[in-house]
């Protein structure tokens, strides 16, 4: 790791950063780049080198409808870089999914394995299409044809996708089937997120709560305040949320608010985790009307005084508007990007640990990064074996990044970019360019 400088000299990063109009993710995103590349004194070309995707591939997926139409859809993969190893990330389907905001995410993703020393590099895909428009069958052939476009972009060892927005267990097996059947030998290992019986990893699907839960409890205890004495707000009940509030829950924290898409749900007493995930299981995976606590907005949720606040439904929630009201000691983000790059400046000066994204969601893709091993052996791991490897590799990551914020005086996402960025340079520069 290079030494600490104060500000950055060449020429390249003196460009004043993008001024942030709509703080959109990816320029929160460019802007903790920028920052990160700027403490590392980064080479002027490999700056260059690591802003813009590795491979951009573009496809139109034809697929005939159960009427007999023929109707195309656009599909996207884009590699960010595989510096560190086959790249890795999810596919979404969606109407309004741009090309920019999939390079975006593939670079996001570089930087979360990166982060926490998974193996992989960064990708990400999508599909322009309203999934609940399309029967099962229709979505089957759309998913086979798409996988057969990217026959020679993704592999077990070139490109892994996994589920992400409107995308599940189905699809990957879809995708998993579709290969294997093109390369005449099964693939379990070109993608994760599988189901259990067909290669899937045990403890996947917790794997993204447990890792903000692992960080969360470090956290608390560099800030010297037990689990058992803490209070905590959950936004979000969905995967990432109510697995983290389960958690913490077990550690004996008192969760004094939680919300979903119907509101917020507040007891100054302490929320029964277990009571609520029953109830949300039993309308539908809603908390609408939940009888243990009183109604309030998630807009108040956020501002609620509390040891830790784990924004894990969406990103964008705290923003230089709401940040300087947030009360929080500690914010986990179980979502992606739920601090917009403005906020953190005030929850800096606030004096809040924020514990960034790229390592507090990273137990999804550490998981993955499992499956895919466990896959390649053709041996499979106890639940219990996964969560003792995954809370060891994120309880690793939370500190070093700690380290590396106290030796440069920076916040834990600062050191989170810079952690990243210096591993994928380092390893460009070993490798050097190929010519
Ligand atoms: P999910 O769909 O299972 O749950 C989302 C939850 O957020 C639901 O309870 C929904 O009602 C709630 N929600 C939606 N809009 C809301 C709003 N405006 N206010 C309050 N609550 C709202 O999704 P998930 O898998 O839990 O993912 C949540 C976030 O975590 C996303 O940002 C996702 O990208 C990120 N993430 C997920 C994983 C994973 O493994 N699932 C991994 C890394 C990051």
């Amino acid at each position: 790791m290079p030494q600490p400088k104060d500000a950055l000299v060449n020429g390249y990063y003196k460009e004043p950063a993008p001024h942030l109009e709509n703080e959109s993710p990816f320029e929160s995103m460019m802007e903790r780049f920028r920052f990160a590349s700027e403490i590392l004194d980064l080479n002027p070309g490999v700056f260059k080198y690591l802003s813009s995707p590795e491979k951009v591939v573009i496809v139109s997926i034809p697929i005939t409808m159960d009427d007999g139409r023929i109707e195309v859809f656009e599909g996207y993969r884009v590699i960010h870089n595989s510096i560190l190893g086959p790249s890795k990330g999810g596919i979404r389907y969606a109407d309004d999914v741009t090309l920019d905001e999939v390079k975006a995410l593939a670079a996001w993703m570089t930087w979360k394995c990166a982060c926490v020393n998974v193996p992989f590099g960064g990708a990400k895909g999508g599909i322009r299409v309203n999934p609940k428009e399309l029967s099962i069958h229709e979505l089957e052939r759309l998913t086979r044809r798409y996988t057969a476009s990217m026959f020679d972009v993704f592999g077990p060892d070139r490109d892994i996708p996994a589920p992400d927005m409107n995308t599940n267990e189905q699809t990957m097996a879809w995708i998993m089937d579709t290969y294997s059947m093109k390369s005449h030998k099964n693939e379990t290992a070109v993608v994760t997120g599988k189901p259990i019986i067909l290669g899937g990893s045990k403890g996947r699907k917790e794997a993204t709560g447990h890792g903000v839960i692992t960080t969360t409890l470090a956290g608390l205890s560099k800030l010297r305040i037990s689990p058992s004495n803490a209070t905590v707000v959950v936004q979000g009940f969905g995967n990432v949320g109510s697995v983290s509030a389960q958690l913490i829950y077990e550690q004996g924290a008192r969760v004094i608010a939680i919300s979903d898409v119907s509101g917020g749900y507040y007891n100054p007493n302490g929320i029964d985790i277990p009571e609520a995930l029953d109830y949300s299981k039993d309308h539908g995976f809603s908390l609408e009307g939940f009888p243990g606590a009183e109604s309030i907005s998630n807009k108040e949720l956020l501002e609620l005084e509390c040891d830790v606040l784990i924004p894990a439904a969406k990103e964008d929630q705290i923003n230089k508007e709401n940040a300087p009201r947030i009360k929080a000691k500690i914010i986990a983000e179980g979502a992606n990007g739920p601090v917009t790059a403005n906020a953190d400046k005030i929850l800096e000066e606030k004096g809040i640990m924020v514990i960034p994204d790229i390592l507090a969601n990273a137990g999804g893709v550490t998981v993955s990064y499992f499956e895919w091993v466990q896959d390649r052996h053709g041996y499979f791991w106890t639940e219990e074996r996964v969560n003792r490897r995954l809370n060891r590799m994120m309880r690793e990551s939370f500190d070093n990044l700690f380290m590396v914020s106290e030796k440069y005086s920076i916040t834990l996402r600062q050191a989170a970019y810079v952690y990243a960025i210096d591993r994928v340079a380092t390893t460009l520069k070993l490798r050097g360019i190929y010519a």
